[in-house]
């Protein structure tokens, strides 16, 4: 355990012009430097989350800082074994965050009231507030605030369609919301102020930033984070340790995420190394059987290998 690399996680809602030609310049400097990550450019601002050596992060903080733009940019910063990201993306999109929606929200003019850890904490253990995680579902699987609502959604611009859907249940409650780094909670939780919702609170920094706060120490989180690279799944509960994480085949606790052996699929799930095998890799049937199954090309498993699995797991019978 060296933890010679820092990752920075980080935002900016800032209007950013001609944000085409800001991501060509921007990518061109991080290679510069020699930084590996992933960064979104948008007319509405920046997101990104970089990893390199202490010199590479610190002069691309300083490198950011310089721009006026991004001269109060908050970076949270974390230690990592090794380089989290194999290469350096910098991408322009034409939003940051996509709610799907027609009349877009600028956080900058509009947004939830901003809560430290502690006071969301403390927001969080009233009877009368419902926490809502502003994450995609598979993120919210790995790990989440204890008692959090997991809105019934695949993907997060679903979000403002279920909120809609479920509006008299939480009118007259303290609504929170938090997600990752604080970014999507930004746009989500000013479009609920906007949608009439009374009392709107958003995590400020995010559970990034909660899973440090010397106070709360990741205080009524469960489970791990799910983050955006190579590590996958971060500790934040610094007090208790808890899995949440279930696995996808026998539903017993579990953290180890595969993808589905079939390309096609490529599904999320929990799965022990035992019953990787066991099920050849495939979330269901189809993928186990599918003739471009990674498990089973990997593994250089025969026919005879795959019959006996699935006879195994009752999925073939023999006469
Ligand atoms: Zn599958």
């Amino acid at each position: 355990m060296t933890q010679d690399y820092r990752v920075l996680l980080y935002y900016q809602y800032v209007p950013i012009e001609n944000g085409d030609l800001f991501a060509q310049t921007h990518l061109a400097a991080c290679k510069a430097i020699g930084i590996t990550g992933r960064i979104l450019v948008a007319d509405e601002g920046i997101n990104g989350t970089v990893c390199g050596t202490f010199e590479q992060t610190e002069a691309y903080i300083n490198m950011m800082h310089e721009d006026p733009r991004f001269a109060t940019t908050i970076f949270k910063i974390d230690l990592s074994d090794t380089n989290s990201f194999k290469k350096m993306h910098v991408r322009y999109k034409k939003e940051l965050v996509n709610l799907n929606l027609e009349d877009d929200i600028n956080p900058l003019e509009l947004t939830g009231a901003y809560l430290s850890p502690k006071e969301f904490k403390e927001a969080m253990l009233d009877d009368n507030t419902v926490v809502i995680d502003a994450r995609n579902d598979y993120e919210f699987d790995l790990g989440h605030f204890r008692g959090a609502v997991r809105p019934d959604i695949r993907n997060f611009r679903e979000l403002p369609q279920w909120m809609r859907d479920h509006k008299e249940e939480f009118l007259e409650k303290r609504v929170l919301t938090y997600c990752t780094g604080g970014i999507r909670c930004e746009k989500f939780s000013g479009w609920l102020v906007r949608e009439g919702f009374k009392d709107v609170g958003q995590l400020h920094g995010g559970i990034a930033t909660y899973g440090k706060d010397p106070e709360v120490r990741g205080d009524l989180w469960d489970g791990k984070m799910y983050v955006f690279d190579s590590r996958i799944a971060v500790p934040i509960n610094q007090n208790e340790t808890v899995i949440v994480g279930k696995d996808w085949f026998d539903g017993t606790p579990c953290e180890r995420y595969i993808n589905c052996g079939n390309p096609e699929c490529n599904r999320q799930i929990f799965a022990s190394e035992a019953n990787e095998a066991k099920y050849l890799g495939g979330c269901e049937h189809d993928c186990r059987v599918h003739p471009n199954n990674r498990y089973v090309i990997s593994h250089q498993l025969t026919q005879d290998d795959i019959l006996s699995r699935l006879m195994a797991i009752g999925e073939v019978v023999t006469q």
